[in-house]
């Protein structure tokens, strides 16, 4: 059984913005560690104000969230103030939700939204107390993940890293946390390698410890060859079919302090129709797929009902782009509900 940390409230009082350190939010999400079958710390390599306005995340935590036996906490990178207090005190890393170590939840998954963040991750490993190296982390240690734009170019971080996740996580998240509680139910049969077996056989997981990158005399990457049987030669990304129907989290978590983009947010497509050959997000996110002007319409109320915003970003790639935009935003879509959504059209 893991023991939450305790900072002390005295010490927290004379760091910048003690609110990134408490949790407590309103819609954020509390369970019993003991009453889960798989723990999961999602951790952002940045301060809590970037942090809490990724999208992809917040889809990630509340999908987990959802189900009763798995418990889905955040973890973000504390400034160097507070980093300051807790290496001095010998605070470990700790989730807001439960102040649990970081070291005792089962996975910890880190997003890679930007190769200046990667210093960041080891600098979490390391106040988490978990060895940097997957070499060195036993049985004992979580498994450690990664997944985000970044993670399709992920040489630079494979020493780290178990094993990453190559595109849309929505349903290989689900596989992937059954597929560690079946693991912990049969007594983890072959260990931590055992377990990144069965995840190498299943789309869009690259588990880099099965792989051996070849480079030329100029450093360049050339390929990767297999060094575990049975590991698959070439990883696919998942890609999400049907976005109309996927999961879209309508408890948004409001922070206690204002963040970066501090309003409800609407996904109203994925990919993008211009296809600029120099934009990494064009590339990795095709095909284009659009959600309806109506289920959009209903997921809004739904999110502005439960999180008290009446301020909506309309998040995509090229949100201009959406095809029908002009029905989503006509004000007598919106009229019935006005009074209750205190919506202004600006
Ligand atoms: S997101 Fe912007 S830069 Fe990228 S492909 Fe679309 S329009 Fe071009």
């Amino acid at each position: 059984m893991s023991h939450p940390v305790e900072i002390d409230p005295i010490l927290l009082s004379k760091v910048s913005k003690p609110a990134r350190y408490v949790g407590g939010e309103w819609n954020s999400v509390v369970k019993d560690h003991d009453a889960v079958k798989l723990t999961v710390a999602y951790c952002f390599p940045d301060v809590y104000e970037v942090a809490m306005s990724h999208l992809g995340l917040r889809i990630l935590y509340a999908l987990l969230n959802e189900r009763p036996d798995v418990a889905a906490e955040r973890v973000y990178a504390p400034w160097p103030d507070m980093e300051e207090v807790m290496r001095s005190q010998g605070y470990p890393l700790f989730s807001l939700e439960t102040k649990t170590p970081v070291r005792d939840f089962d996975m910890v998954g880190f997003t890679l939204q930007y190769e200046m963040s990667f210093t960041n991750i080891l600098n979490m490993l390391d106040l988490a107390g978990i060895p940097l190296f997957a070499k060195d982390r036993g049985d004992d240690m979580p498994l450690v993940a990664a997944g985000g734009p970044c993670a399709y170019n992920a040489e630079p971080l494979t020493d780290y890293i178990d094993v990453f996740f190559l595109g849309e996580s929505e349903e290989s998240t689900q596989v992937l946390a059954d597929t560690i509680i079946a693991w912990k139910e049969q007594g983890k049969p072959g260990g931590k390698k055992g377990l990144l077996k069965q995840l190498s056989q299943q789309p869009g997981n690259y588990v880099p410890s099965f792989y051996e990158a070849q480079y030329d005399a100029k450093g360049d990457f050339q390929g990767l060859t297999v060094t575990e049987p049975g590991a698959p030669a070439e990883i696919e990304k998942c890609v999400v079919s049907d976005v109309e129907h996927v999961f879209f989290p309508t408890k948004p978590i409001v922070p206690n302090i204002d963040i970066v983009h501090n309003r409800a947010v609407l996904e109203l497509f994925r990919g993008c129709s211009r296809g600029c050959r120099f934009c990494q997000a064009g590339m990795l996110y095709r095909p284009v797929r659009e959600k309806s002007p109506e289920h959009l319409a209903d997921l809004a109320k739904q999110i502005i009902a439960n999180s008290g915003y009446n301020e909506i970003s309309l998040m995509s790639l090229s949100s201009a782009d959406y095809s029908c935009l002009p029905e989503l935003v006509d004000p007598q879509r919106w009229q019935a509900d006005a009074d209750f959504l205190a919506l202004e059209f600006v």
